[in-house]
């Protein structure tokens, strides 16, 4: 059986001033130990996010593939690492959007921050036009085939669909369709890494709020959330993280 995990998105909000709320979601986590809780915050707060931080484990949301070098403006998995975060996301919708990544981006960068021994949190999903023209599903499974590492386990790697139109939206897909693309997902891991996938995490995100995160992580093969908006704070958290447990 798959533990449940539950994963903040701060994207570009959180300075110094918030770490009180970074405490508070700490200790909501440490309150529900039958989960695992992560929080990612922008490169500027891992440090302090994880002084006060307990036992939560405090993620990044990119990392260059390449280990050192010529690359204004980017940060390598070791001094994530150093820093202190365990964690990363990679492929994240805005990015592919705003920074032009692909899937092998996403793929390299997977494969660079196991290497230095973070656990990679990898997005995929499609956009309202793709669902519109009835390829969502295929989509998805061709990202996840590009992105994925073939030596992706249980241990450091969780998949997450994230349909992008359901991005801080509130709008959510019907259960039904979450269910489709984590069967589909999960099929296509099993395809890459065999028996694995079946310890393999896959998270749903896009909207999740305290009212829809038991009905969404109730759903079959949703393994957990990704949330942005509403991990913002411990109280819209909070709900959340209980509703996981
Ligand atoms: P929202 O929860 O704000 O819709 O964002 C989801 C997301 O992109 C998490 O990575």
């Amino acid at each position: 059986t798959r533990r449940k995990l539950v994963a903040g998105n701060w994207k570009m909000n959180g300075v110094q001033a918030d770490l009180p709320q970074v405490r508070a979601i700490a200790e909501c986590a440490a309150r529900t130990p039958e989960i695992d809780v992560a929080l990612c915050v922008p490169f500027t707060l891992i440090a302090p996010a994880v002084a006060v931080a307990g036992g939560l484990s405090i993620g990044a949301q990119d990392v260059h593939a390449e280990a050192s070098g010529a690359h204004t403006g980017c940060v390598s998995a070791a001094m994530l690492k150093e820093a202190g975060a365990d964690c990363v996301i990679v492929g994240h919708s805005e990015r592919r959007a705003d920074q032009h990544e692909t899937s092998h981006d996403a793929w390299a960068k997977a494969a660079a921050a196991h290497g230095a021994g973070l656990n990679v949190i990898l997005c995929v999903g499609e956009t309202e036009a793709e669902r519109d023209a009835g390829r969502a599903e295929r989509v998805v499974q061709a990202q996840i085939e590009k992105s994925v590492p073939d030596n992706a386990a249980p241990e450091w790697f969780t998949l997450s669909y994230e349909p992008r139109w359901a991005i801080g939206t509130g709008r959510t897909p019907q259960a039904d369709d979450i269910a489709a693309i984590h069967a589909i997902a999960r099929a296509q891991l099993r395809r890459m890494v065999g028996d694995a996938a079946d310890g393999i995490r896959i998270l749903y995100g896009g909207s999740v709020t305290g009212d829809n995160a038991a009905a969404i992580i109730g759903i079959d093969n949703v393994d957990g959330a990704l949330v942005g908006g509403a991990s913002l704070t411990a109280e819209k958290f909070m709900p959340i993280i209980e509703a996981a447990a």
